[in-house]
């Protein structure tokens, strides 16, 4: 076994259908009275039910401010901190995905009032100590342990509205975290083991979603394996994948879990000659693998009937040399090497939606 040095950050985790209904307690647990409730325009509805239920617990709702957006632009976030301090709030609870989770820890490290996260992706944010925010098209991320939320409830009921198909693209983004927590620098046998049974989690339920939307039990293991796989984001430093999918997603304004989905097979099969053990674990807990952790992955993929070419979300041709670029202008701990001709015909792939080899 390699020598390694064990660090998690302290978190504290509410599970289970229901567990909503904890939230007053854990407000008033944390000496606060006024919460701000924060969400996307479309998961309005959880933060309008949810204010709903914590006025019957007699808990003096500040406020509902709705307009978070993908990768944090610093606007949203100076406009909610003028709600927060208008209305006196004096926490913020994030109702959503990550979009919401981003927006909470933005405001939470500018003002310092206490945020409660209840995520209703799988983006795994909430377990992280990582801020990404983005300004006149540029996304800057900053790593802080304040920026973590003080509790953190997974009500898997609250997913039930989440369509299938952003369970499918969120749940392989959360087993992307997971995939490179593998083969992390810092990696250590603990994140390996989250990280091994947060992709089985997933990879079991998933399909069992998209099956039948309506159904608990695989919403409620999905949910299980993203907290998991965020717990493995929090903790490990992040290669190539993640590196080529900051750049999209701030640079040129793709979508987060899309993008994710699209690049994992070939990020993987770029990174796989350097991690054969990993590889081989991988292979053991896809379903149909046969022995290939890629063939696992794209049967996998092929089920949640997932997009598969990034000009499918809106990136332009011409586009794929400047992210090249900017995704190999900095070294970064990585298995395999980054060469620049092979990480454009990554991108180029990926663009066109082409087999991962
Ligand atoms: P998202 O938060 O934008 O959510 C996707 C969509 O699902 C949104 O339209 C949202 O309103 C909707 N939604 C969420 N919950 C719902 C529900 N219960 N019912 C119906 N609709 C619902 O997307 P995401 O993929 O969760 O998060 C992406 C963002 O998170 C990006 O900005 C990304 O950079 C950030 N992120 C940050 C970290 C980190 O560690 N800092 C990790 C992962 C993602």
């Amino acid at each position: 076994m390699k020598d390694f040095e064990y660090n998690t950050f302290p978190s504290r985790v509410i599970f289970g259908s229901g567990s909503v209904q904890k939230l007053p307690a854990e407000i008033r647990r944390i000496n606060t009275a006024r919460p701000l409730l924060l969400s996307t325009p479309r998961g309005s509805h959880l933060a309008v039910q949810l204010s709903e239920d914590l006025r019957k617990s007699f808990i003096d709702v500040a406020g509902i401010f709705s307009n978070a957006k993908e990768h944090t632009p610093t606007s949203v976030t100076e406009e909610a901190t003028v709600v927060l301090t208008s209305k006196a709030a004096d926490c913020v609870i994030s109702i959503g995905g990550g979009s919401v989770i981003g927006l909470a820890k933005a405001i939470s490290i500018r003002t310092g009032v206490p945020h409660i996260s209840i995520p209703t992706t799988y983006s795994g944010s909430e377990m992280t100590p990582i801020l990404g925010e983005t300004h006149d098209g540029k996304k800057t991320t900053r790593a802080d342990p304040k920026v973590l939320p003080v509790a953190v409830i997974y009500d898997p009921d609250l997913t039930a509205s989440l369509p299938a198909a952003i369970c499918s693209t969120s749940g392989v983004n959360a087993i992307a975290h997971a995939v490179e927590g593998l083969y992390a620098s810092n990696t250590n046998p603990i994140i390996s083991m989250l990280a091994l049974e947060g992709i089985r989690s997933l990879a079991d339920s998933l399909p069992g979603i998209v099956e039948d939307s309506g159904s608990k039990a695989p919403r409620e293991k999905a949910l299980y394996g993203a907290w998991l796989c965020g717990t493995v984001l929090g903790n490990s430093a992040m290669g190539l994948h993640h590196k080529l999918c900051h750049v999209l997603g701030g640079s040129f304004s793709l979508p987060h879990a899309e993008t994710h989905t699209i690049l994992l097979p070939h990020t993987l099969s770029y990174d796989a000659p350097a991690i054969p053990e990993q590889m081989v674990k991988l292979a053991e807990i896809l379903p149909e693998s046969n022995g290939d952790a890629l063939q696992g992955l794209e049967a996998l993929l092929q089920k949640l009937q997932v997009p598969r070419a990034l000009k499918s979300v809106g990136m332009k041709e011409s586009d794929i040399d400047k992210a090249a670029n900017m995704a190999t202008s900095n070294q970064y701990p990585n298995p395999r090497g980054l060469e620049s001709k092979w990480i454009r015909e990554v991108i180029r792939r990926a663009w066109a939606g082409e087999t991962a080899v």
